[in-house]
């Protein structure tokens, strides 16, 4: 199927398109060279040789008959000689014509016009029409010849009546004994029907648009058919007409009753069933049995009657818990009843998930479709989850998703989301077909007044004239009722009302994507204006996401290096490790489990809770055990041989894709390469010493004002508080970062009183009431140095409420790290930090999934203003031209940049539904990383994944541990600057032997690049794939004979690699 082209010009609002179209079909606009009306009339000649005049004017206002007046001596005139009057007068016009050549064959039209009246006589005397001037009621034409010859003569004579149509008065009606009139025109013309029958449709269509219901489906396409016709019109291209009147004629053709002029709607029930919130899973799975018992009895009851489930972990624990009813659910699914939609394991947040969740949301939520009922979901289906990240449309389509459903961003607070059906075009350019039902809800219940408002609430009726209404009670309301059914085969087609049938998802998408015409792109993230607190409430929830994330991806690197190491060595060590695929898939299922959108955002009660931490915790453990079991397998399949010199020391894991130097906990470890691990035995010369001058040093000034952290690459400068007053970037030139008078790590805490949701909502005007944490001046250096230096301070929150802060900067770090620990009781009060910094953008970058987005610093609109509070992940980086900062951290996702002031937000107190929310114990990190050059050339995104995932080390025995390079790199992408490989894992139908691989790559910065991606295993061949990891032919080009591959990433581009290992 052809899909319907972007519309890539603005859309225009309709006020401007109406005059638009008024000044096209205006008679007498400014625009008149441009409108219609100058083609109406083609081959215009006046005055000799071809139009002359004579005239003669009766005396005394007599009025006189033809033969009198005609017997009389005409005298020559030219047109603009002179005026005609007085009031009442008569003048016989002698109108002698020859006919130019251009006007051979033709049909000639004589137009005359001098405002007032007038009769038409033959030579012969024989009255033949009447003519009119002026007052809106003109008549101007006369018909000379229906077939002219070239050079033939046509005269006639026009007694013209210095009277208008309503006499010779004034305003007030009162005659006017002396007015004048004058010869406006007298020119010999040739009609232009096609034009004038373009024209005359024209007409019609304005009336519709104009004098019509304004906003009736009809209506507002009647605009748009004149606006496009203005669009086509050519007036010399005869093409061009005919396109314009195909236009008009079909628009016309459209009769009463019709269903083509009729708004369409497709009505599908569905029940959404939130997976946990005012209730805990385990009630959900109770809610599911109960709603989808009850619709699969309608079914029956109804044989027409469509129904649509998403979520597929609903349909695991179903078919778990009630497998009758899921046995049912299958056999409607295959009767057409029932329509599997969405494709994800849940209706999860989009926001804060990672790259690779979203990946595995539709992994395993398409699997699982395909396993149960063979095919897969096109249609995305999130109608309630809180905005949606820009990455999103490239990992559907990735996914298998052609389509995009939603309703949420009519709960916008500030601004109206402007479109109903529109491409949804993400960071990386991919366009997804999406519609927001105009009904605003998902829980319709098919009324006459939803009905209504899926027209007047649709803003792209002239686009797509057709609306998805989705009816039924949510949660424990079980679906669709009986009562919404007889409404609906009641409403099928009732004059004065959209026409509505019961129908799949898929058969409205596909319809829509027929049917529509220039659909409007929306570029960008689905922000919504509203539910902002959702990005720090519950901080815990983030904080196990966040962690899970990580630790699931160093089980799945770890496991696949030890997979592939027990396969390529003896026999003995293949038994000795398996991948854990079945614990893998357990921790995948669990996590995107708490991904769902009222679970990850935190607006769920605390019973819901703590289940979500139980998981995490779960999570957490497994992975740390997973983890120590894959580097046990690593360490012992690449133990040293008997005679080696026996020893203890340290292996310091890497997994991410480049090699590392940092300082750690126990000694200085140099160089571990990228997605490897070295080794650091006791007392060797691998542990380099720090030369005190130039290592990190903790001080005072000399005065004892300031706390100094420095190393040879910053200086920073705290007061008693613990607030940095200067920052110095030492690299040349030296740059001080913070502006004169102003502060950095200032903790602020403002009064969170939302309107009505209040684990959801932080509103607008918490800006304007704050108040600073600081006065304890408690701060003092718990490490001088060189290693590490730290200065450590504690400030009082509240009676109940309190902080400590540890500020680090090791000898070679180019961050400087801020630790935190905060016991937290507060109420309705949000806690964040805030950084104002020496630079000019007017906008910040933040990192999402797999890519970044940027965001104005400022309040310029109401749509820049609406974003006061926005989600990130790892970072958001404020950066001018050459030079930038980036605020980083480790479990959080509120931020707000305005101006030249960056916020992180920590810590929220919301009241409800969970009336603990976040009181308790926390613990958290955020980093500043300066940075020469801007954003898009810096190290920042490898920054900020190096500060989320530590080396991981563990102690060797024996002759376990060697020293150097333990494993060298299973991948490397070199350069591996822009290229950023997140993902190593077995393929999904590999069970985790280790023969084929998966890959998942990125471009980070929104760039075309190219790198080569080299390994030390034996390929047999690359094949490029999708994020279902679909059988591809298209292969990686290899770049060498040896393991080199070339790599080639669009910006931001998602690049699934299926690595097909040698036997
Ligand atoms: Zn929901």
């Amino acid at each position: 199927m052809a899909t319907p082209a972007v519309d890539n010009t603005p859309r225009v609002p309709s006020d401007i398109a109406r005059s638009r179209v008024a000044n096209f079909l205006s008679a007498g606009s400014n625009f008149y060279t441009m409108g219609i009306h100058r083609g109406l009339w083609v081959h215009r000649h006046s005055g000799a040789p071809h139009v002359e005049l004579s005239v003669y004017s009766v005396p005394d206002l007599k009025r006189v008959p033809f033969k009198d007046a005609v017997s009389q001596t005409f005298k020559k005139v030219d047109q603009h000689e002179r005026n005609y009057g007085p009031s009442w007068a008569t003048h016989w016009f002698k109108i002698a014509t020859t006919i130019p050549n251009i006007m051979n064959g033709k049909t000639v039209v004589f137009q005359w016009d001098m405002g007032c009246e007038g009769m038409v006589w033959t030579t012969d005397g024989i009255p033949m029409q009447g003519l009119t001037g002026g007052d809106g009621q003109e008549r101007h034409e006369y018909i000379v010849t229906k077939k002219a010859k070239a050079g033939e003569r046509h005269t006639f004579y026009i007694e013209a009546a210095c009277n208008g149509m309503f006499g010779v008065g004034d305003s007030a009606m009162v005659p006017d004994p002396n007015r004048y009139f004058s010869i406006k025109t007298a020119d010999l013309v040739v009609p232009d029907y096609e034009v004038q029958d373009l024209y005359y449709d024209l007409d019609i269509i304005k009336g519709i648009a104009y004098d019509t219901q304004n906003e009736s489906p009809r209506a507002r396409e009647a605009v748009w058919v004149i606006n496009e016709v203005i669009n086509q019109f050519i007036l010399k291209d005869r093409g061009s007409i005919k396109r314009c009147k195909a236009l008009t004629s079909e628009f016309l053709s459209v009769r009463n009753g019709q269903p083509k002029g009729q708004h369409q709607i497709t009505a599908i029930g569905n029940c959404h069933i939130d997976t946990a919130w005012l209730w805990p899973y385990d009630e959900t799975k109770r809610k599911i049995a109960r709603s989808w018992s009850t619709q699969v009895d309608l079914m029956d009851r109804y044989p027409g009657y469509i129904f649509t489930g998403s979520q597929t972990q609903q349909y695991e624990w179903l078919s778990e818990l009630y497998p009758s009813v899921f046995e049912k659910i299958k056999e409607k699914e295959k009767v057409g009843q029932w329509e599997i939609i969405g494709g994800s394991w849940v209706e999860h947040d989009t926001n804060m998930p990672s790259g690779e969740s979203l990946c595995r949301q539709m992994v395993l939520g398409q699997r699982y479709f395909e396993k149960h009922f063979g095919k897969r979901a096109k249609i995305f289906w999130l109608p309630d989850s809180f905005g949606y990240s820009s990455q999103l449309p490239q990992v559907l389509k990735l996914s298998g998703c052609d389509y995009f459903f939603t309703q949420k961003l009519s709960w916008n607070n500030i601004n109206k989301f402007p479109l109903t059906t529109f491409w949804w075009t993400g960071i990386d350019g991919t366009n997804i077909l999406s519609h927001l039902t105009p009904a605003d809800t998902y829980g319709a219940s098919v009324t006459v007044a939803e009905l209504t408002k899926c027209t007047k609430n649709n803003h792209d009726l002239e686009y797509s004239n057709e609306s998805l209404l989705c009816y039924g009670h949510g949660d424990g309301g079980g679906g669709p009722t009986p009562e919404m059914l007889e409404r609906l085969s009641r409403l099928k087609d009732v004059d004065g009302l959209p026409m509505v049938k019961s129908g799949k998802v898929l058969d409205f998408f596909q319809g829509i994507e027929k049917h529509s015409r220039g659909l409007q792109s929306y570029n960008g993230e689905l922000y919504l204006e509203f539910h902002r607190g959702t990005y720090t409430t519950q901080a815990l929830v983030k904080r196990g996401n966040r962690i899970s994330e990580f630790l699931i991806r160093d089980v799945e690197i770890l496991s696949t290096m030890a997979t592939i190491l027990a396969k390529s060595s003896n026999k003995k060590a293949e038994d000795s490790y398996a991948y854990p695929i079945n614990d893998l898939e357990w921790m995948w299922k669990l996590l995107c489990l708490n991904q769902f959108h009222d679970c990850l955002p935190g607006s769920a009660i605390g019973l819901a809770f703590k289940d979500v931490h139980k998981h995490h915790r779960e999570i957490i453990s497994a992975s740390l055990s997973l983890r120590h079991k894959a580097q046990s397998a690593i360490i012992d399949l690449r133990a040293l041989s008997d005679d080696d010199k026996i020893q203890e020391g340290l292996v310091a894991f890497n997994t991410v894709p480049w090699e590392r130097t940092e300082v750690i906990e126990v000694p200085r470890v140099r160089s571990v390469p990228g997605l490897g691990a070295a080794g650091y035995v006791a007392h060797t010369p691998d542990i380099p010493t720090i030369d005190a001058e130039i290592g990190a040093k903790a001080y005072k000034d000399d005065d004892g004002g300031y706390f100094i952290l420095e190393n040879q690459n910053l200086k920073a400068t705290f007061n008693h508080d613990g607030q940095l007053v200067h920052l110095v970037d030492k690299k040349e030139p030296e740059r001080q970062l913070i502006p004169n008078g102003a502060r950095g790590n200032v903790l602020k805490l403002y009064e969170d009183v939302p309107i009505y949701w209040d684990a959801w909502d932080v509103e607008i005007y918490h800006l304007q009431k704050w108040k600073p944490i600081e006065g304890e001046a408690s701060i003092k250096i718990v490490s001088e140095g060189p290693l590490k230096a730290e200065l450590h301070f504690r400030q009082t929150i509240s009676d109940k409420s309190w902080i400590e802060q540890t500020i680090s900067l090791t000898c070679l770090s180019e961050r400087l790290e801020f630790s935190n620990f905060v016991d937290w009781h507060e109420a309705h009060q949000f806690l964040k930090v805030e950084f104002v910094w020496d630079l000019v953008s007017d906008y910040a970058t933040y990192e999402i999934q797999y890519g970044v987005l940027r965001r104005p610093t400022h309040y310029n609109t109401t749509v820049d203003s609406a974003k006061f509070e926005v989600c990130g992940h790892k970072f958001a980086d404020l950066s001018e031209a050459n030079y930038g900062v980036a605020l980083m951290n480790n479990c959080k996702y509120g931020y707000a940049t305005h101006g030249n002031t960056q916020r992180l937000s920590l810590l929220r107190s919301p009241k409800g539904p969970d009336e603990n929310a976040d009181m308790g114990e926390h613990k958290f990190k955020y980093a500043i990383y300066p940075h020469q050059g801007h954003f898009n050339a810096s190290n920042v995104v490898r920054e900020a994944i190096d500060f989320n995932v530590p080396l991981s080390l563990r102690y060797a025995e024996d002759q376990r541990v060697r020293s150097g390079t333990v494993l060298r790199p299973l991948f490397q992408v070199d350069p591996p600057t822009q290229i950023i490989l997140d993902t190593i894992k077995p393929a999904e139908d590999d069970q985790g032997k280790g023969k084929v691989l998966v890959l998942r790559l990125y471009e980070a910065y929104g760039g075309k690049a190219t790198a080569l991606l080299k390994s030390r295993l034996s390929i047999k061949r690359i094949l490029v794939t999708n994020v279902l990891e679909d059988d591809s032919d298209q292969e990686l080009p290899r770049a060498d004979e040896a393991g080199s591959f070339k790599l080639a990433l669009r910006p931001f581009q998602i690049l699934t690699l299926k690595v097909q290992l040698s036997a």
